[in-house]
């Protein structure tokens, strides 16, 4: 059993270091996409992993580098599960994560709204302040950036262009 649990934490160790494809500087880890990961008896990793945005083609990229980072470090026997329920939400991001985000320039998203959600007939003003500047006076140019997971804002108080990863 000793030696299931070393293991089991060595082989979570690794996945946790993968980085995220649309990411790079935050680690599955950071972004809170790993579930779980654990030694069975007969030896096989099982990894489970929650896709963040839906339809992100990044999932399948994150399935290949986990099981590609765990062959690597030995493990023959690589099992990744998608974990559909509870759904991802920007919240999982960790703070740590979060502060990478920003030290790259990218604007991390708001916590999600919890609890009830008051029902307003026009949408709320979502503020988003400048990561490089902190200026609250921001405005979104375009709602897909490179990647769907990220919105294209610029701040009007430095003139800087930059990337928010949407909340959900
Ligand atoms: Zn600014």
């Amino acid at each position: 059993m000793v030696t299931l649990q070393l293991g089991t934490r060595h082989a979570r160790e690794i996945a946790e270091r993968v980085p995220d494809p649309e990411l790079p500087m935050l680690t599955l880890a950071d972004l809170g996409v790993l579930r779980d990961v654990r030694l069975t008896e007969d030896g096989t990793v099982v990894a489970e992993l929650t896709p963040t945005y839906s339809g992100c083609p990044a999932m399948a990229e994150m399935r290949a580098d986990v099981a590609a980072r765990l062959r690597e470090a030995g493990y023959e026997r690589v099992e990744i599960r998608t974990v559909l329920n509870p759904p991802w939400t920007s919240d999982w991001i960790t703070p740590e994560g979060r502060r990478k985000l920003a030290e790259h320039g990218i604007a991390p998203p708001d916590a999600a709204p919890r609890g009830p959600v008051p029902l307003t007939l026009s949408p709320t003003r979502r503020e988003v302040p400048c990561p490089r500047c902190g200026s609250a006076d921001t405005e979104e140019t375009s709602r897909f950036a490179a990647t769907s997971c990220k919105a294209l804002w610029r701040c009007r108080a430095c003139r800087e262009p930059f990337e928010y990863v949407k909340e959900i």
